[in-house]
């Protein structure tokens, strides 16, 4: 299985200013700054509030033609850096890395895409620079509210756009987790790539229900986030 990065020491910031922002539900914001340099879909940058805090990764959920680099997150209560991070307004200097990583799609092999919450992130970035679309996106998380950008997907993947909710039910949902519809799942095409990209608790699991489904290791890339 191929994992993504995990060094955030010693990144180089640079101060950029934050464009704008917006709340997609209760604590889970998109910041949007502007793109100043090219990047890989399903690349991350580091950010920080200021140089005294270790700078945290962030996929960029934006396409790389898009005007904006934008990153989606959630606030995590006892986090350092995100609770500051959702109290920021246009304006205010933030500290960003140079896009690094590389949880990029080969766009050669038919591939699936597993994200939970906000590891819908890269996924965004794919198809909104243009990559091919996936045979299912599965997308995980606990509300009707937890499905970032589904819009955007329900245009680009009307059949293959899965939600998979815990806690709610809704029309045209998986009612459950996103691990059980896999283990469910009776027509995976098991030679295609598998892309993961959540929680390392979710990231273990999916790979273990792919496994024991015949999906080679190599097939399977993820993207941890810790
Ligand atoms: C490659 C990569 C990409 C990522 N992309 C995204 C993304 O697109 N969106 C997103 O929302 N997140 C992403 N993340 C996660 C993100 O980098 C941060 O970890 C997350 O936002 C939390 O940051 P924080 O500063 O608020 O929390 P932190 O201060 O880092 O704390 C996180 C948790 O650890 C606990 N903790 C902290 N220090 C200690 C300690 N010493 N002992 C015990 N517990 C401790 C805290 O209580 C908290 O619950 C990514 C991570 C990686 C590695």
């Amino acid at each position: 299985m191929g994992t993504g990065i995990r060094a955030i020491k010693n990144l180089r910031l640079f101060p950029t200013p934050l464009v704008w922002k917006q709340e997609l539900a209760p604590e889970v914001y998109v910041l949007g700054f502007k793109r100043e340099e090219d990047f890989l879909p399903g690349q991350v940058v580091g950010i920080s509030h200021s140089l005294e805090l270790e700078p945290r990764l962030y996929s960029i959920a934006s396409g790389n033609k898009d005007e904006s680099l934008e990153i989606l997150f959630n606030v995590n209560p006892e986090g350092a850096l995100t609770p500051i991070l959702g109290k920021q307004n246009p304006r205010n200097i933030l500290q960003l890395s140079k896009p690094f990583g590389s949880f990029t799609l080969n766009e050669n092999r038919a591939s699936y895409w597993i994200a939970a919450g906000t590891g819908i992130a890269p996924f965004r970035s794919y198809l909104r620079s243009g990559l091919p679309a996936p045979i299912e996106l599965i997308h995980g998380g606990r509300q009707l509210q937890s499905f970032y950008f589904q819009d955007e997907f329900l245009q680009k993947i009307p059949s293959g756009y899965v939600r998979c909710c815990t806690q709610e039910k809704g029309e045209n949902l998986y009612e459950g987790r996103l691990t059980n519809y896999l283990r469910e799942h009776t027509t995976l095409q098991l030679d295609a790539n598998f892309y993961l990209c959540g929680s390392a608790e979710m990231v273990v699991e999916v790979r273990d229900i792919l496994l024991a489904k015949g999906v080679s290791y190599q097939q399977i890339i993820a993207e941890i986030y810790f």
